[in-house]
């Protein structure tokens, strides 16, 4: 998960913000064609990776990783109609964890979100990474930060979060849990031919210093959060 909080104090976000709110009226909250215009920032910002699943993004028309946005609390009339139009609920996603896995949901517990917002909160002070095997190889998924109590509101959090997007708790035979939602296996797979050989060489200076040798290769995983995850040893290896 990336890191999204650099994207309210960006310089260019009051401007982004003021043409937008002249482009409709706001009595009207007829915005619809034009809450695409906060995109591109969050592209940038973004390192144009979906910031939940961390896929490329597209911006042409396909299936599976085109850059939307989505209004994370939900726009229809049953819910925050009011924030239709609202800046601070545009986030940015691939429209796969947009529109079939978040869809129109935002659970709440004791209405307070279980989701949790990359632009507002660290994914370091929810997250781990578990790189492990599962029945089709090796698959990076996401797991609750080990330090986070059993139980608590964070706890269940980053459960509600994981499980909603499939990236984590893939196998069933460990994690009975009808609520996860179909794992992401091929992002995941993905995933783990990317960081696997930066985690194992997290493990001693020596080979780490050798690992980033290969200056283009650094810099591309860089644009991902689960660099930040590996530096700073919030990872397992199983
Ligand atoms: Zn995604």
């Amino acid at each position: 998960m990336i890191d999204m909080r650099g994207y309210f104090t960006h310089r260019a976000y009051p401007c982004v913000v003021d043409k937008f709110k002249k482009s409709f009226d706001e009595s009207q909250l007829n915005c619809d064609d034009y809450w695409f215009s906060f995109t591109d920032l969050q592209r940038k910002i973004s390192n144009n990776k979906c910031p939940i699943c961390e896929v490329e993004l597209s911006g042409y028309p396909n299936k599976t990783n085109t850059a939307t946005l989505d209004h994370f609390k939900p726009k229809a009339q049953n819910m925050y109609p009011q924030l239709k139009c609202e800046p601070k609920n545009y986030i940015l996603m691939c429209s796969l964890c947009n529109s079939t896995y978040k869809e129109d949901k935002f659970p709440l517990l004791d209405e307070r979100p279980l989701l949790f917002n990359p632009t507002e909160e660290d994914p370091l002070d929810f997250f781990e990474l578990a790189f492990r095997y599962s029945g089709q190889g090796g698959i990076l998924e996401l797991k609750r930060e080990s330090n986070i109590s059993k139980g608590s509101y964070t706890y269940k959090r980053c459960e509600a979060m994981i499980k909603m997007f499939g990236l984590g708790y893939c196998d069933k035979d460990i994690h009975p849990n009808d609520e996860v939602k179909k794992c992401r296996i091929d992002i995941l797979t993905k995933h783990y031919g990317m960081f696997i050989e930066l985690a194992k060489a997290r493990s001693s200076k020596k080979s780490l210093a050798h690992f980033f040798k290969d200056k283009n290769r650094v810099n591309e995983l860089k644009k991902y959060g689960f660099f930040r995850f590996i530096m700073k040893e919030q990872f397992s290896i199983n």
